[in-house]
């Protein structure tokens, strides 16, 4: 299967055939309650060089590229390589590597920090953060999927209202690509005692009370008792970048 550029249109929503919605309508609601090894294996199955996965180093994220690496140590990986990431994020790209042998690849704007910052006469984010996720995360991950058929994440139903009716499988009508969640039923217990049984690589920042970790100008440690992303965009009605929304919100 394959589908063009032209249907990956900006900002608006792909076309994509009533066959295709039913045939993923089919397979989310086998693999609905399968384990996330499962789901990986049907992916890689189907989609093989044209799948792709997105990650930020989360926990999850990490838990997925520790199976990938058993079940299809092939699969493109990508980071928004933002210019904003924390040193330890990066040093985590690199520990995944090392023990993993799966280099995630580093997609980047078109412009670095210093010149967006020149271009608006100073960091965007503090004025505009919807324009700036758009500007270093949206248009990017827009890019690279042009290039596959299905990328998956590692979001989870009860991280956020935003996520809480994310399908196993399913299309997503902003990328024009399908969109593979294996951890969608998961929860954050169940990830972190994988975490640790299998002493898989994992953000430092989590030990020093971040719950969700992304750019460092939009991220802050949260305490314990507190929601995992509370600390992204805290003080501010944002609360997804903009990758991750309801199929109503499209
Ligand atoms: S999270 Fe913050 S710094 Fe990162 S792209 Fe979004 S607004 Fe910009």
């Amino acid at each position: 299967m394959g589908f063009t550029d032209d249907s990956k249109l900006e900002g608006g929503v792909a076309d994509v055939s009533p066959a295709l919605l039913a045939d993923l309508a089919h397979a989310n609601s086998t693999l609905e309650s399968a384990e996330p090894q499962e789901i990986l294996r049907w992916a890689a199955d189907r989609y093989g060089s044209t799948l792709t996965m997105a990650t930020a180093f989360g926990p999850e994220g990490c838990l997925i590229i520790h199976w990938l690496a058993t079940i299809a140590p092939k699969t493109h990986l990508f980071n928004l390589d933002t210019g904003y990431q924390f040193k330890e994020t990066l040093e985590l790209r690199d520990r995944i590597a090392a023990r993993y042998g799966m280099v995630v690849a580093l997609e980047q704007p078109e412009t670095s920090v210093e010149e967006y910052e020149s271009m608006h006469g100073g960091p965007l984010y503090r004025i505009d953060s919807n324009r700036c996720c758009h500007d270093r995360k949206i248009s990017v991950v827009r890019r690279v999927l042009t290039r596959f058929d299905a990328w998956m994440s590692g979001i989870r139903r009860d991280q956020s209202p935003d996520r809480s009716s994310a399908a196993i499988i399913g299309w997503d009508y902003r990328f024009g690509v399908v969109k593979i969640s294996p951890l969608a039923n998961w929860t954050k217990a169940k990830v972190w005692n994988l975490i640790t049984q299998e002493n898989i690589p994992y953000n430092p920042l989590h030990d020093q009370g971040y719950g969700s970790i992304g750019c460092f100008p939009c991220t802050r440690a949260v305490g314990s008792g507190d929601d995992e992303r509370s600390g992204r965009w805290s003080g501010s009605a944002k609360t997804e970048c903009g990758l991750h929304v309801r199929d109503e919100e499209r």
